[in-house]
Formats: structure tokens, C-alpha cells, sequence
């Protein structure tokens, strides 16, 4: 349930953000999808971009196009002042140094940056690396790749019942042999908020350093990297209005600068010679070839936007929404809710018994109700729940109350559709 506190502050919100100004700047949400308003509710998969980050990638390639760090043309130094004032917005968001920032695909390409270039040097065999059983497949296999290469070994926290994690476990399993911790901040699969502040402490305090997965965590609650004290926080702009295919590590100095590179290639380089080459400074030496200056522009863009709403405020009107969404789910018989953690995020996995996910989410998408149905790249906890896959409906900023009666709806019909 909620606090008292957020339940307070997520009133005060709704009356402060003007839902249909803010839905009246994303397009895509006025499609028609099988003759019926489209509820979008896969916003964990992707979110939807508003006309200010889709504005802004269109005028960088229509008036800035060129490339980066090189030439000395007009348009070169247009691109290279906005690529790199990207770099500062996002810095700014984040609230850290522009150098700690290491632009990548997204948050799957900064876990495997960290696990090969940080960590595997330093693995030795019987070494463990500790997460927890709520991780994304993008969280576990990066590890286990270079566990295999090393004779180290992952380990795994178990998740209660309620879906928060087993911190009493996870301390057990924090012991000697730990080399790295990674964690997710906000559960895709369960909207478990984990306590990250008191494992990165109790994780430095034994000496080990930490990965925390940020992808569902930076559009819905405040992250500063510097007060939170993590070594590594990997995020995707795609989970939080901007592009796909771009994310960013955000990584403690004395960190990159003793890390190898781990790709090769132009812009990553000082010098090069038959002889040997020499690296860039942080944190161009992990930045190898053209980068991709459209998806940095609309990433800072899409911050800028969400800084511009609040996310105290954002934070707020989801939470809100979620306890809606769960009450009315509970009234649907034989649906089954997982993962009900306290001050859980905006993300509701269910099964209903007498369906399987994957017709739940085709009977859904008929009603214009768009939400994820597998494992959603969590097998592990698939397990840990008994269940092969779950329908999730996870919430953005843009939804509203309409959203939750038309899946609540929807649900009611899938339940007499098979009973
Ligand atoms: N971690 C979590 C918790 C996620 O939800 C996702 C995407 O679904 C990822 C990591 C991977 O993000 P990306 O595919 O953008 O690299």
C-alpha cells in the first residue's frame, strides 16, 4: 500500500500535471488500433517519444548533419557542439561529471562494457559474482560469459514472495569471494523498487563494487549518481522517451581510467602506429567509430523533457495509477497478480487461470490495449513464481485513468470470453 506521504503527494500531483497536454504531445498516441483508442500500456518494452525528442533528431539531420571530433567544416562543428552539449545535458540529469559518461547501445551494451573491461581482468577462478533472482536476461548472461572464461562463478538472491528481494539472503550470499554485485533498480517484471541505497553501502563496506541496471528506473524516479555512490549505472533512452539503440554507463572516474578499452577503432585512439597504439582520454576510450549524435541529441532532449514535468510529480501520478490498476485488477476472478512489493513501481504482471498469456495479450490488443506477454527476458524469476510467462501492463507518464478502465475491461471480457 501506499505511504501516507506518496498517497499525498500523488494527489497533489494529478492536480498539477495537465494529462492531456502532456498526452497531446506524443503522437503516436491519437492512433487507432482495430477501430479502438490505443491504451498503451508496454511502456517497460519502449516508451513512446514526444514531438520535442522526435523534433529534435529531425532538425539535427536536417540542419547539422555531419560527423563528429574531425573536420573543421561549419556543419562538423554544429555536430560535434551538439553531440558533446548532449553529453552535458545528460550529465547534468544524472547529476555527475560529463567524462563519467560512456555512451553505448543501451543498457545490455554497459553491462557487457563493465563485465569485460572492468571485471574480467580481475575475476580468478571460485571468484563470485552476486545478483538477485528479479535480473534481466541482460543482467545475468554479460556475468556468466565472463564467469566461464574465468572458472567464476554467479550466484543469486532469492526474491519473497511479494516480490521484493531477500536482503537477508543477499548479505549470506555477499561473502569473500564476491568480486562484483549487480542489481536491478526497478524490477521489468515485478515493479520491485530495491533498496540500492543499503546495498551499495553494505557492498563497499565489505570492498565490492556495484552494477546497478537502471532501464525501468530513470522515467519514473529521481537518480543522482553521485548521492546514490554506485560504481557503474547503466541506462537506455528508448525506456525513457528518447531513441532506441542508445544508452549511456555511467561510471566512476578511476574506473575508466583503469579500464582497458574494449572496442578498437577511430575516435578511440591518440595515436597509432605498426608498433602499438595509445588511448583517448575517458571517455572517449571506450567510445570506438562514428557515434550516434541523433540518439545522444534526442536523449538529452527526451531528460530535458522529463526534467521539465518533475519526476517527484512523475513518480507520484504512477504510483497513483498502479494502486488503481491493482484494485480493479483484483476484482477480475481468477486473476492473479505477481509481484506486490510496498512502493512499487508502475509495472503489473498477472496470469488469469483461465488463459494463457499470450491470448490475454491478443484478446487485449483487439480492445486497442497494448501490453507485453512472455517471460520478459526474466526466466529465472519465471521460475521462481511457478509460470511460464505473465501479461505485464507497465505505465508512463501519459497514462491515464481512461487507460486502466479500458484494460480493466478488457480483462473482464477475457475472463467471460473463457469461463
Ligand atoms: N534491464 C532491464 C531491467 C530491462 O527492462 C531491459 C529492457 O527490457 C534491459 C535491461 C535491456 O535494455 P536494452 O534492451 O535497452 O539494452
Amino acid at each position: 500500500k501506499a505511504s501516507p506521504d506518496l498517497a499525498q503527494a500523488a494527489r497533489q500531483a494529478d492536480h498539477g500535471l495537465d494529462l492531456a497536454a502532456i498526452r497531446a504531445q506524443f503522437p503516436i498516441l491519437s492512433e487507432v488500433i482495430h477501430g479502438k483508442r490505443l491504451a498503451y500500456l508496454d511502456n517497460g518494452a519502449t516508451t513512446q517519444k514526444p514531438e520535442a525528442v522526435l523534433r529534435a533528431m529531425d532538425r539535427y539531420y536536417r540542419t547539422s548533419n555531419s560527423n563528429v571530433h574531425r573536420a573543421v567544416h561549419e556543419l562538423a562543428s554544429r555536430a560535434t557542439s551538439q553531440y558533446e552539449g548532449a553529453r552535458d545535458r545528460i550529465a547534468a540529469f544524472f547529476g555527475t561529471a560529463r567524462e563519467q559518461l560512456v555512451f553505448t547501445r543501451g543498457t545490455t551494451e554497459a553491462i557487457n562494457l563493465v563485465a569485460r573491461s572492468f571485471l574480467q581482468p580481475r575475476l580468478r577462478a571460485g571468484d563470485e559474482i552476486l545478483l538477485t533472482g528479479m535480473e534481466h536476461h541482460s543482467n545475468i548472461v554479460p556475468w556468466q560469459l565472463v564467469a566461464a572464461a574465468t572458472g567464476a562463478r554467479v550466484v543469486a538472491a532469492d526474491v519473497l514472495d511479494d516480490g521484493r528481494l531477500d536482503l537477508d539472503d543477499w548479505r549470506a550470499k555477499l561473502g569473500p569471494k564476491t568480486r562484483m554485485i549487480a542489481m536491478v533498480h526497478v524490477s521489468n517484471t515485478l515493479g520491485t523498487v530495491n533498496p540500492v541505497e543499503i546495498v551499495i553501502e553494505a557492498a563497499h563496506a565489505a570492498g565490492v563494487p556495484v552494477l546497478i541496471d537502471g532501464a525501468q528506473a530513470i522515467a519514473h524516479l529521481p537518480v543522482d549518481f553521485e548521492a546514490l555512490g554506485a560504481d557503474f549505472y547503466c541506462v537506455s533512452a528508448h525506456k525513457a522517451f528518447g531513441p532506441t539503440g542508445f544508452g549511456t554507463l555511467l561510471a566512476r572516474r578511476e574506473h575508466l581510467e583503469a579500464m582497458p578499452p574494449w572496442h578498437g577503432g577511430g575516435d578511440m585512439i591518440e595515436t597509432v602506429s605498426f608498433e602499438g597504439s595509445t588511448w583517448n582520454e575517458i571517455p572517449y576510450k571506450f567510445e570506438a567509430g562514428t557515434p550516434d549524435m541523433a540518439g545522444a541529441i534526442g536523449f538529452a532532449t527526451a531528460l530535458d523533457w522529463i526534467a521539465d514535468i518533475g519526476l517527484a510529480e512523475i513518480a507520484a501520478h504512477e504510483h497513483r495509477l498502479v494502486l488503481s490498476a491493482h484494485d480493479r485488477l483484483a476484482a477480475i476472478p481468477g486473476l492473479r497478480i505477481i509481484g506486490e512489493a510496498p512502493g512499487k513501481a508502475g509495472i503489473i504482471s498477472f496470469t488469469m487461470d483461465c488463459a494463457h498469456a499470450s491470448d490475454i495479450g491478443s484478446i487485449l490488443d483487439m480492445e486497442g490495449v497494448a501490453v507485453r506477454t512472455g517471460h520478459h527476458c526474466t526466466m529465472p524469476l519465471m521460475a521462481r513464481f511457478g509460470v511460464p510467462a505473465t501479461a505485464r501492463a507497465s505505465l508512463a507518464v501519459y497514462n491515464d485513468d481512461e487507460d486502466i478502465e479500458q484494460l480493466a475491461t478488457a480483462l473482464h471480457k477475457v475472463a467471460s470470453l473463457f469461463v
